[in-house]
């Protein structure tokens, strides 16, 4: 079956002996929402929420965000839907917030640094419209945190959530608990995975920024391009950190940075241990083939050596020789 043509598989997929990975899609604005159904995605494992917040003079209220979930929740009635809290500065300004101007955005103030600082305001909005959006749309909802960085982060704001929670309640609203979990797109967040894995729902891999910050090569800059690649053995190494840190614990791991929707990648990334890939919808089909493909002792074979590589080119030769025997 080649890979233009994988057909869609609308039901959720397993290995060829039976360990079960679930293919969600990525989504940044509503209007994809229904290619992702289209393309067999069983759930959202990436709801950006920037698109909310781009491109207009003022922020949106609860009841617009509310509205925004529930279409999300509403189009994946059996699945789960990952949305992610605002995650601005860097690369993704905002015209009305104020934005620090930094010498090293990546660097600076983003994500939850923001929620939990000077957006605080806009957070407890945005929780809000999420928890009631959890109780009137049809899908799982579960709530994700960008750029975390330290353990108090992710405990402020399960306390931020706690207490939308307690007010909602008061104001007699219904809502619904979401689960909480993580971004791991930091070198810190690699190393805290044991104690975020503890406490959080799940840890998702944001490969796009890890690999920023592992390889201290900034997304998007040409002239570091090529150290931008997340078969470096390094960001390989760490996410293999990651998913053992959740070994043991209740938390689930996904990945939900573009490396999940490489196909030539799927094996490695079974072979880790992840129990959810997230992508854009279009390579969904052609990940879902691969992983029907693949046997988990020969993919943890092929992540084993992957891992013990010195080299980004050792690892692209073992990539390119597990594809012809698999072929
Ligand atoms: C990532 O960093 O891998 C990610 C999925 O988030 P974004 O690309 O939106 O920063
Ligand atoms: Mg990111």
């Amino acid at each position: 079956e080649s890979e233009d043509a994988a057909e869609v598989r609308p039901d959720p997929v397993s290995t060829a002996d039976g360990t079960d990975i679930e293919v969600a899609a990525n989504v940044g604005r509503p209007v994809e929402l229904e290619g992702a159904s289209a393309q067999g995605a069983d759930g959202i494992g990436l709801f950006r929420t920037e698109f909310l917040f781009l491109d207009r003079e003022s922020p949106p209220d609860e009841d617009e965000q509310h509205e925004a979930y529930v279409e999300a929740l509403d189009a994946f009635p059996e699945g789960r839907v990952v949305v992610r809290t605002l995650d601005v500065g860097g690369d993704k300004p905002v015209p009305y917030l104020d934005l620090p101007e930094e010498e090293n955005p990546f660097l600076g103030e983003r994500g939850i640094r923001r929620s939990l600082g000077p957006d605080a305001d806009l957070f407890e909005t945005q929780l809000r419209a999420l928890l009631r959006a959890g109780a009137d749309g049809a899908g799982d909802l579960a709530v994700m945190l960008p750029m975390v960085t330290r353990v108090e982060e992710f405990e402020a704001a399960r306390e931020q959530v706690e207490a939308v929670a307690a007010d909602l309640e008061e104001e007699g609203i219904e809502y619904e608990h979401p689960e909480l979990g993580v971004m791991i797109e930091t070198p810190a967040a690699v190393w805290l995975a044991p104690e975020l894995a503890e406490r959080a729902a799940f840890l998702s891999i944001g490969t796009n920024d890890l690999t920023q910050y592992v390889e201290a090569a900034a997304r998007g800059n040409e002239a570091v391009a090529d150290l931008h690649d997340p078969r470096h053995p390094a960001v390989l190494r760490a996410i293999r950190q990651t998913v053992e840190a959740a070994e043991g614990t209740d938390a689930w791991v996904g990945m939900c940075g573009e490396m999940a929707g490489d196909p030539d990648l799927t094996e490695l990334l079974v072979g880790l241990g992840l129990d959810e890939l997230s992508m854009s919808a279009v390579t969904v089909p052609a990940v879902k083939a691969r992983i029907e493909a693949t046997r988990t002792d020969a993919a943890r074979d092929l992540a084993e050596r992957a891992c013990a590589a010195s080299t980004t080119d050792e690892v692209v030769a073992l990539l390119e020789s597990a594809t012809e025997t698999s072929e």
